[in-house]
This record gives structure tokens, sequence and C-alpha cells, in this order.
């Protein structure tokens, strides 16, 4: 199979699920996406992110264009074979991260200016600069270059900044080509605005992408307004594309977005949890810094098949967490990859057999017992 294509296998309300199909292999949605900013998942060789259920891994353009630098990736065989993962890669474009870490931003029509973080050097980004880059890494689904205004904005600076992303995702689709194999998704604006929203996903269906992602959310307006924007946002979007929610998110947060007809999601919450002692599982989250923990020989779930759970207690979890052991990041990123990964194939399951609310209700009433009583 040489080339990119979405099938949908079954809906339930607006609940869907489905499969990409990809040259590096089949993604099933809704998925989701560990994040391996610079070419690594934290704490995880990739044979085991694959065990935990992953089908395909998020890469962050500006983090490997400053570093290693996107033309020593593509000198070294390209970032599945830098990494050593196989599958899928999806790749941002840079802009969502210029925003939030680089110094010394300068944005016009153009794109970008900026200073790295890591050294000063200085940088630009522009619509064709991120392809160029995506393409270099060797990225399967590649993101239109957008920018994104932080919430709460006005309604003129929302405006005016989706309608640059829109111009942006034009030159983004030139700048792409023709790459049989290779997706490029286009970014909906519009912050909470629904008139906005629907401008933008005319403009991107007018364009023609092989996915779309539902852009500016998750950037501070809590879940209500996330929800609510959802409510409507995915109808906007053409049915038979896969949609992806950027940057999403808790248990709750995921669960709610399926529900609204979301495909796709990424956070690096499950493993940047995971190094700080923070584990999250079908009772809630639990803190294994927590003294509670320290003579529990119960394991953090029992019912998880996960390696932390089947082999480990509480107590040693405590214990590796506050003796500072590297293996306490590489357990509780396990359980929350496998976890995360948990949700998603039992959304997929109950979606195909016509039963997502019974398997929601279910999943909230698990979160709201809390976690098992301490010995
Ligand atoms: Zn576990």
């Amino acid at each position: 199979m040489d080339r990119f294509s979405f099938s949908l296998t079954a809906c339930d309300g607006a609940a869907r699920t489905g499969v990409i199909n990809t040259p590096r292999g089949q993604i099933r949605t809704p998925a989701f996406m560990p994040v391996g900013t610079a070419a690594t998942v934290k704490a995880m060789l990739p044979e085991s992110v694959r065990e935990t259920g992953a089908d395909i891994l998020l890469g962050n353009t500006y983090h490997l264009m400053l570093r290693p630098g996107a033309e020593r990736i593509a000198r070294l065989g390209g970032l599945h074979r830098f990494m050593n993962w196989d599958r899928p890669i999806l790749t941002d474009s840079g802009g969502f991260q210029v925003m939030s870490l680089a110094d010394l931003r300068k944005l016009t029509e153009t794109g970008v200016t900026f200073r790295s973080h890591i050294d000063g050097s200085k940088h630009e980004l522009t619509p064709e600069r991120s392809m160029e880059i995506q393409r270099l890494l060797g990225s399967d689904i590649v993101m239109a270059f957008d920018e994104c205004p932080a919430l709460p904005a006005d309604r003129d600076r929302i405006a005016h900044s989706m309608r640059l992303s829109m111009r942006w995702a034009d030159r983004s689709r030139v700048a792409f080509g023709d790459r049989p194999g290779h997706a490029l998704f286009g970014i909906m604006q519009g912050g909470l605005e629904r008139d906005l929203r629907e401008e933008s996903a005319e403009a991107l269906t007018a364009i023609g992408f092989e996915g779309y992602a539902v852009g500016g959310l998750a950037v501070g307006e809590g879940q209500e307004a996330m929800f609510g924007c959802l409510d409507y946002a995915p109808g906007f979007l053409p049915a038979d594309k896969p949609r992806y929610l950027m940057g999403v998110g808790k248990p709750d947060d995921i669960v709610g977005a399926v529900k609204r007809g979301i495909d796709m999601m990424d956070c690096v919450l499950p493993s940047r949890s995971g190094r700080t002692g923070q584990a999250w599982t079908r009772r809630g989250q639990v803190n294994l810094k927590n003294a509670r923990h320290a003579d529990d020989p119960r394991p953090l779930d029992e019912a998880c098949g996960c390696p932390a759970c089947r082999s480990y207690s509480r107590a040693y979890l405590h214990h590796v967490f506050r003796a500072n052991e590297m293996i306490s990041g590489m357990l509780l990123t396990w359980h929350n990859l496998h976890y995360f990964q948990q949700i998603m194939s039992g959304m997929r399951s109950a979606i195909a057999e016509g039963r997502f609310d019974t398997w929601e209700a279910a999943f909230h009433a698990d979160r709201a017992a809390g976690d098992i009583e301490p010995v």
C-alpha cells in the first residue's frame, strides 16, 4: 500500500472509529499519539512505546530544527531511522512552539523570525521552510504552518490571526507539493468564535487537505469552553477525513473530544506526569510521592497489564520516586502511556459496537469511585 487514506468503520452519535492507512502502517482511530519531542518519548524505548499500543508518534519541528537540525537528521536517514521508530510519525509545524518557547519573536506576513531558547541563534520559520523541515525529517503526516493566539484574545486579534493562518495554509499546500504516501493536514483556527471557525473550515476545505486539525484549543480556555467549541467545530470539517485535536489532553478531555467527533489527539501529559510521580489510572490520578504508599504491597492498578502494575508494588514505585531513581520515570511513563492507549482501545471497541454511552458512563463511574483505600 503506497498511499494515504482514511476509512471510517463505525459511528456512534458523533463519535467515530476507523483506520488511517499509510505506507508505514495503519493508525487505528480514535488514536492517541505519544509525544517524542526531541526524537524520543522520554524514558521509553520505541519498542516499549509500541507495546503500549501506540500506532503513531508525534515529533516537534521546532525542537528538532534547533537540535540536532533537520538537515542533519536527513543526512542520517530521516527521523524514523534516527530514532528507531518505523511506524508513522506526525510532525507539528513549529508555529505553536515558536510562539510559546522562542525568544525575540517577530511575526510578519512572510513568517516568524526568532532566537533559539537553547543558544540564542537566529532562525526563520515560514510555511515553505516548515514544509521543507518536515520533508527532511521524513514525517508521514505534515502539519500546515499556522499561528495561534493564546486565549483569551479579543475577536479582532483572533480573526486577523486566523486569516493569516489560512493564507499560510495555502502556501503550505503549494510548498508541500505532490508526495504520494504522505499527508498534509490543515489547521482550523478561530478561537471560541463560531463564525470564525466556520470561515476557517471553509477556507481549508477549499484548499483541500488529507486531514484537518482543530487548532487553538487547550490553550487556557478550560474544558467547558473547549467542549462548547467541539460541539460544533468538527461538524464544519469534511466527514470523510481525519480530525485531529492538537495538544489534548487529560483522560476526560480525550473522552469528551472523541464523543464530539475527534479522531486523533496528542499530549505530553502521560510521559511528563510519569516523571513527576503522577500516575493516571481508571480510578483517577494517583500521586506516588504520597507517604500512604510507603508500605503498600498492592499494584498501582490490579486490572492493568503494564509492567509497572504486573511486577511492582506501590511501595516500590513510591521508594524509587523518592530515591530519585530513573526506573521511577520509566515505569510510570509506561503505565501512563498504557492506560491512555487502553482508553483509546476501549473507545474504539465501544463505538464499533454502538455502546459508547455505556462505556463513557462506566469510565466516569470508575473515576468518581476514586483510588483504593489506604492499607
Ligand atoms: Zn499499569
